[in-house]
């Protein structure tokens, strides 16, 4: 009986619409949502046998693509061994994990395994209280991110968030989280120069004192609230000025992490060395939940007290289980074996150097990217550089998904930015792939 009724497509959305609440949905039904069934490589197929490349890698996460049967291998081998087992004690997954994660941070980390971006992030702002509080500076509480970021979902993480509109209707959050403009070469090129988005934190840290503050947070490139490519040299002014005013720079790699932007990481790009380091999403390819809080040996150290009260009181079930570790490892294996992190950056560069013809349509302001982390910025005039309507890019986007191509857009419909269209595909995309996102995206810009 209920084989009968999960094959039938019609009762699958019938009985979707009443009982699953959608991430960033309202409640009237879709009737284009899409049901997933199967996947392979950038493709996913749904319940009606229709194809999508998936253009976004799910929520920015697919890094190695689907149907990868050695990670469900080695799930499935780790769950018959152990399934289960909490990081109170430990295991030889995380362990080499956490090994293997420190090969491409120079040695200099220890690792708290979560299972989420918003947990990681959580993690480190509470290591970063605790750390200050037991050198005695218990005054430096402060966090300072950026407008248009997005840190994650709970309340601290929504709190460093700077998306006006998925924060207005929760407050009051977390205490202590500030915000400054993010650099946006586009609007303001003259930031190149004057990295005065970077100064903004030296002002900002001044004016709130300097010992109040226990660290920034950014990611390498804000990804979803509109791929923002920094200046050149901004990362590295921002921790010239934590170090000035001693505070921890956080750098969430959620996104940017493991290939995305053509680096094992994305603060790679720009030469700095974070103290704390967040990580998810493509750890595992988004197989399994995992997440992963990196911080700097020094700031571990301050931990190992006598004291109990000197510990972290921090603990979580599921993080660092010994399936997603096995998951985690065999997905770095792959990015290593198939050299996914420079097939990013090349075929990034080339996506770039290909969309450059969109800037001949009248509404597209401005292509940028980094690895296979891409934004297109449409405005209603090139001159003005106003924001185009949402209904326009919302036609784009559901042209390319009609046409089987799955997009993202950026969204903060409070503050009016809602206008640049992302695309970040798997890492191993084919050339004919490649080739489909092109033409498609081309293609559906017509139809504004
Ligand atoms: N940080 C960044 C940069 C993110 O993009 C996200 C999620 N998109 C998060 C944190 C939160 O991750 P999660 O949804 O796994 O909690």
């Amino acid at each position: 009986m209920l084989k009968g009724v999960i094959s039938n497509t019609e009762n699958l959305r019938l009985k979707d619409s009443k009982y699953v609440w959608h991430a960033m949905k309202g409640a009237a039904p879709d009737p284009s949502l899409l049901i997933a069934e199967s996947a392979e490589g950038a493709w996913v197929t749904d319940v009606e046998g229709k194809k999508y490349l998936d253009g976004m890698s799910g929520l920015w996460c697919v890094n190695v693509g689907y149907g990868r049967t050695e990670l469900a291998q080695a799930a499935y081998d780790q769950l018959d061994k152990l399934p289960y087992f909490p990081l109170s004690h430990s295991h030889g997954p995380a362990i080499r994990l956490a090994e293997k994660l420190n090969q491409y941070l120079d040695d200099d980390y220890v690792f708290f395994f979560s299972n989420s971006g918003s947990e990681a992030n959580e993690t480190a702002f509470k290591v970063a209280r605790q750390y200050y509080q037991q050198k005695g500076e218990a005054n430096r509480y402060k966090f300072i991110s950026r407008y248009r970021a997005y840190h994650g979902n709970t309340m601290g993480a929504l709190a460093a968030t700077g998306q006006a509109q998925r924060k207005y209707k929760y407050e009051p959050l977390s205490q202590g989280f500030l915000h400054v403009p993010p650099p946006d070469l586009y609007r303001n090129p003259k930031d190149a120069d004057t990295l005065e988005s970077a100064e903004a934190i030296h002002q900002l840290m001044t004016w709130e004192l300097g010992e109040t503050i226990a660290g920034v947070i950014m990611e390498p490139i804000i990804t979803g609230g509109g791929v923002l490519i920094p200046p050149e040299n901004y990362l590295k002014r921002v921790k010239e000025i934590c170090d000035h005013h001693s505070a921890l720079l956080i750098v969430d790699e959620v996104i940017c992490g493991f290939g995305r932007t053509g680096q094992p990481f994305g603060f790679m790009n720009y030469g700095v060395k974070p103290d704390i380091i967040t990580m998810a999403k493509g750890i595992t390819s988004g197989y399994m939940p995992l997440s992963a809080t990196a911080v700097r040996r020094e700031i571990y150290e301050v931990f190992i007290g006598e004291e109990t009260n000197d510990r972290f009181r921090h603990v979580n079930t599921y993080g660092g289980s010994p399936a997603s570790c096995a998951v985690a490892l065999k997905n770095i294996d792959i990015m290593e074996q198939e050299g996914l992190f420079e097939r990013s950056k090349v075929l990034g560069e080339r996506f770039l150097r290909d969309f450059q013809v969109l800037m001949k349509n009248k509404y597209v302001g401005d292509v940028r990217g980094k690895g296979l982390l891409l934004g297109i910025e449409l405005v209603k005039s090139k001159e003005t550089k106003e924001p185009i309507e949402l209904e326009k890019i919302n036609e784009v986007v559901k042209a390319c998904k009609e046409k089987g191509l799955l997009i993202g857009k950026n969204g903060d419909t409070v503050a009016g930015y809602n206008n640049i269209l992302q695309i970040a595909p798997p890492l191993n995309i084919t050339e004919d792939d490649y080739q489909f996102i092109l033409n498609t995206v081309k293609e559906s810009l017509q139809v504004i």
